[in-house]
Formats: C-alpha cells, structure tokens, sequence
C-alpha cells in the first residue's frame, strides 16, 4: 500500500522554483523587481553564457540588513506583506517571498548588501554598529553559508552561477545562448519601459547591450529597444475614466507586424498580459488593419490596487480586473478615437521630422476641402440629379454618390462590368467627418484598376476597389444603424446545399444574418433557403455569399461576438457589391469615387485593411526626383 510522506524542504523548493524559475530569464526578472520594491536608481545586469554561467544584478536601493539574510534566502520571507489583506493592497513587484529562495535552490548564489545611510537612521531599533557594514550570504543549491561581514557600496549585488546546476533536467533544456539572451532582453525592455527614471545597463559577455539612462524617458526608451523608424510613428494616447488612467503610444497602423509581440502592456507598473485588453486594442484598429496583423502598442494602465488582484499567477504576469468590462471598452474606445483623429492615408515613407520628435503628434491643420465638382472648369455631373442638390460641398458629396449609382445602373447590361448594384438613395451628408483629406485638383484612371489623383500637396494613388469597398462598408454600418438597409424578398426562396457543419453553424447566426438582411431558414437535411437578400448583393448568387459567410465563421477558433460578426459581414457584403479591379470607369465615376473620400469615417484602408490609397507628397516627389 502506498503510503503518505511529507516532501522534504529541499524537494518542496526545487517544485516552487519549477513554478516561477523556468529559464535564466526569470532569474533576471525576480532580481530586477526585487532591486526596483527596494527603490534602485541605478542597476547593472551581466550575463555571460546566456545567463547559464552567470547572472549578476547590481543595484544601489536601500540594501538588505545583515540579519534578514539568511531570512531573504528562506521560502514565504518577504519584508513587503504583513497580513493578508496586504494582498489587495499590492504596491511593490514582489510580495510572494519566495524569488530568492527557488533561485538558490536551483543556482549558486550570493548576495552581498550594505544598507543605505539614509535607511538606516529609518529603521528604528536596529543595532547600527553591525548595519554600517554589509554582510553576504551563499547558497549552493540551497545550502546556506554563515553570513560574513562585506564592505562593498550601498545597496545589492547578487550573483547566480550554474543555474539548474543540480537539476539536470533543466538545465538540458535549456536553449542556445542567444536564445536564452533573447528572453532576457525582453524582461529587460520590458522593465526598462515600465521605470523611467531609472538607469538601467545590459551586458552579455563583457559586452554593452543596452543602456539607457535616467533622463530617457519612454519615448526615448522606445526609440533605444524598437529604432528611430517606430518612434517617429507613435501617437500619444492619455485618457481617464473613473479611477482608471489609460496613457502611452500607439502605433501608426503602417508599423503593423506578426505578432502580437509589439503590444505592451502595463499594469500599475507591472508588465501584463490580458487577452481581453489585447483584444480591445487590436479592435481599435479594426479596419485599419490585415487579418492576422498586430498593432504595436506601448499602453500604460494606472488602476486603485484594489480594483485588481495580481495574486492569480505564479509570476504574476497575469491579474484579474474587477471591472474588467469597464478597461476594455475604455482601451478600445480610446485607440480608435486616437486613430481616427489621424490622416492614415499610407505614405511611401514616413517623413522624417526635423527635430526627431514624431511629426505626427502635432494635430493636422484642417485644411477646408472644395468639392471637386466645385471646381471651375471642371465638368459638374448632373446625370442623375437629385431634386434638392443645391451646389453647396455638402450636397455635391450627394450629387458624387448619386453620380456612382448611375454608373452602376447605366453598366447594368454589360456583364463584364458586372454592374455591381449599389444602393440607390444616397441622402445628403455632412463631409465634416474628414475635413483633412488632400484637395483633389485633378484625377485620372490608369489599368482601369488606380485612380491617380493630383491633389494640393502631392499625388494620391488609389485603388478604386478598395476605395469603394471601404465606402459601402460606411454605408452599410450607416443603413444599418438607421434600419434603412434595403432587403429584397425572395419570390422564390433559393435553396443552398451545404455540408452539415457548415448549415448548423449557418442557421446559428441567423439573427445576425437577418439584421443584414439575409434571411436563412432551414429546410431539413444540409440544405438552407435563402429567403431575404440584401439589395446591394442582388446580382451575386445566394449561394456564392453563403459560402463565404460559411468560410468566414468556420475560420474563427472561438464563436464570434455579434459586432464582430456584423462588421465581418457587411465588409464581405462591401467587397462583392464594390467596383472591382479591372472595371473602366468614366471621368465621372472617377470623380465620383474620389469624392466619396469625404462621405467616410474612415476611407484609407479598406474592410480588410489593406490601403486604399497612397500618398505621395510634392516634397517626397521632388527629393526623389532630386529637385530638393
Ligand atoms: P519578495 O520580493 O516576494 O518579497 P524575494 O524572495 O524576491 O521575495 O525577496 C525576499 C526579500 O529579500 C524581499 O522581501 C526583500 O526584503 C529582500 N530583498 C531581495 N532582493 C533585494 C534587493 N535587491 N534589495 C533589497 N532587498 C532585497
Ligand atoms: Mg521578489
């Protein structure tokens, strides 16, 4: 019979370090918090071998007193907790106690500490004949040495030597050095961003990594860890809601990547992760964006200690919100007001700004914007006038729309041109959404794919179905909101024959499927009837769109959100009703589409993210052409 046995010290330190000292980078990381609770100005970190020879973290905070020690070295010791409800009260990295102990189970370590003048005379009843000097203490793997008087400076130096030296295991798994090197400078970066004001050095092998001093602050920081190139585009963002402050940078959707690598995000001053506030963040750039692209993102998140409990994980690098509704709608509302106060029409290259300062962070004039059509000499198209167009810039934007519907129903005939049938009542509206967009002086269509466009300042290339896409996709969200989407009844229900997964999954979003009236019904086995049809897809098969939306949700690995699925599929709604590459387009309809810039929220990047136009300025023009 197997019988109970209570796990010696030994054994229980070795499981705790399995939890929180997984490679030499959590080393790095336990070490720096415990030198910013003790409030270093100053840390020198010097790795050698990846950190599998060495980890040394130098810093001048207030020091250890030579008897706590031994006490630093022992599980649950902590000197940053005293009770339990301390624990929602957490101002300090550490408070679990028990860094320093699974590091010298698993390690050779020593510290050496002196105390700091100015603590000294602070804590009150201490002997501080024996406190003046400094003290050290070894550990190898867990066998303490006596402590020995050590007079170095003020504050703690503490190195770890042949991390995992005694659990082989580990130490096997160990990567290559610059591996290992990796990870550390990205615990380095991370606490470098979340601690301005501290200096901070890196060294591998002997040699520099990084340095950056007091006086960087975390625009200066993001230029030292991510280059020039990124730190000029940044936007700011400060907003406040409640208790809660939301402040950092995020970046121009041009410098999107792969991964979601480039998303910082820090809580209190302590690096996080959240998916769900990640989430928040990548929405905000919904639109603005390719799927499966990440925003790059420096996000600071200031909340009361006890609205958040940031006990829930070994390494503490995940929390739990109390309201955690409340923070994402506030990250996401706030990146995507931030971003739409921006021109994001794509630049071939950012223009480099005279002082290194990001040039975008000073708010755009806003530039009035004369119609096209306003223009003298250039042709007005009447073709299919609206009865109260006056030639006011506002009504002309609706006498532009007008002008694509009638492309689109004079092409009717011309399969080929497919005639992609738009919806037909463009009212009037207000172009005060966008007031900055270029003055557009002349326009024309080359491979019947790009409309080149002269505007005041330099020359704009779009592409005329990315363009349009993004403005149905305005008009549909618009329609929608209004309950004015046009829906065509089905004269005879179209039945569309599907796999059964793909028809269940179907008939489980028929709600929201309705609201963008598509109309699906279940006819028994794996076939669907299509009932109602959106007016704007009238010309596309039923069954073409179906599959599409099948595709759509059958990507997703979780269930989609209702706003997520709407947006989903009205941009696939925008996408097959748009003109498309390929479709020759008369001045007029040119015209009409570029004037259509104005109509939408947001117009320089399609549903999918991809750019709809380019810009080139006069100043980019004339240095390539070497006139400058
Ligand atoms: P925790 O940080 O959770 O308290 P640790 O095991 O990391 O636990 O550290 C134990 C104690 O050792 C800390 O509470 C602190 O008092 C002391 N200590 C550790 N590192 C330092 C340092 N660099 N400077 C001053 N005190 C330190
Ligand atoms: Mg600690």
């Amino acid at each position: 019979m197997l019988r109970i046995l209570q796990l010696p010290t030994n054994v229980i330190t070795k499981i705790a370090a399995g939890e929180v000292i997984e490679r030499p980078a959590s080393v790095v990381k336990e070490l720096l918090e415990n030198s910013l609770d003790a409030g270093a100005t100053r840390i020198d970190i010097d790795i050698e071998q990846g950190g599998s020879e060495l980890i040394r973290v130098v810093d001048n905070g207030h020091g250890i007193h030579p008897d706590d020690l031994e006490l630093a070295l022992s599980n649950h010791a902590t000197s940053k907790l005293a009770t339990a409800d301390d624990l929602f009260a957490v101002r300090t990295m550490g408070f679990r106690g028990e860094a320093l102990a699974s590091i010298a189970g698993v390690g050779q370590v020593t510290i050496q500490s002196r105390m700091s003048g100015f603590r000294l005379q602070e804590s009150e009843g201490r002997d501080q004949e024996s406190s003046e000097l400094g003290a050290e203490i070894s550990s190898n793997g867990g066998d303490l040495s006596g402590v020995k008087v050590w007079n170095g400076a003020a504050g703690t130096r503490i190195e770890v030597r042949h991390l995992f030296f005694n659990v082989p295991v580990r130490r096997k798994f160990l990567r290559t050095a610059s591996t290992e090197m990796g990870h550390i400078c990205e615990i380095f970066t991370r606490i470098a961003f979340a601690r301005p004001g501290m200096h901070m050095v890196l060294k591998h092998n002997g040699k520099n990594v990084y340095e950056v001093s007091a006086a960087d602050d975390l625009l200066a920081r993001i230029g030292v860890f991510f280059g020039k190139e990124l730190r000029a585009q940044l936007y700011a963002i400060d907003a406040r809601q409640g208790p809660a402050h939301l402040f950092g940078y995020i970046g121009d959707p041009a410098c999107e990547r792969g991964n979601a690598k480039s998303q910082y995000l820090f809580l209190n001053g302590r690096w996080i992760r959240d998916r769900s506030l990640g989430h928040a963040l990548q929405e905000g750039y919904r639109g603005l964006l390719m799927t499966g692209r990440y925003a790059v993102a420096f996000l600071f998140l200031e909340v009361p200690p006890d609205q958040v409990d940031v006990n829930v994980h070994p390494t503490k690098s995940e929390v739990r919100f109390r309201d955690a509704g409340a923070l994402y709608s506030m990250v996401l509302a706030t990146v995507r007001n931030r971003l739409n106060e921006e021109e994001l029409t794509s630049r071939l290259q950012p223009p480099p700004s005279a002082n290194g300062s990001p040039a975008y962070f000073s708010p755009r004039p806003a530039e009035a914007t004369p119609s096209l059509f306003a223009k003298p000499g250039f042709p007005t198209f009447t073709k299919n006038p609206i009865p109260s167009v006056v030639s006011s810039p506002l009504s002309v934007a609706a006498e532009a729309a007008a002008a694509l519907v009638g492309f689109a129903e004079e092409t009717e005939e011309t399969e080929e041109t497919a005639g992609e049938a738009l919806a037909t009542d463009h009212g009037p509206r207000t172009t005060d959404a966008k007031p900055d967009l270029p003055e557009v002086i002349n326009a024309i269509q080359v491979h019947n794919t790009y409309l080149v466009v002269e505007t005041t300042d330099g020359m704009l290339v779009i592409d005329q179905h990315a363009l349009h896409e993004r403005v149905l996709f305005e008009e549909i969200k618009e329609r929608l909101r209004h309950g004015t989407l046009d829906v065509q009844q089905m004269l005879i229900p179209e039945p569309v024959e599907l796999a059964a997964d793909q028809a269940a999954l179907l008939l489980e979003h028929r709600k929201e499927l309705g609201e963008l009236g598509l109309g699906v019904e279940d006819f028994g086995g794996n076939t669907v009837i299509v009932t109602r049809y959106p007016a704007l897809l009238d010309r596309r098969p039923p069954a073409e769109i179906l599959k599409r939306v099948v595709d759509q949700l059958m990507s997703k690995e979780r269930l989609p959100t209702r706003e997520q699925l709407l947006s989903e599929l009205m941009s696939l709604m925008a996408c097959h009703a748009a003109v498309r590459s390929g479709d020759p387009l008369t001045p007029e309809e040119i015209a009409a589409l570029v004037e259509m810039r104005h109509l939408s929220n947001d117009t320089h990047h399609c549903p999918h993210g991809r750019p709809t136009a380019l810009l080139f300025t006069r100043q980019e023009l004339d240095r390539q052409f070497r006139r400058i």
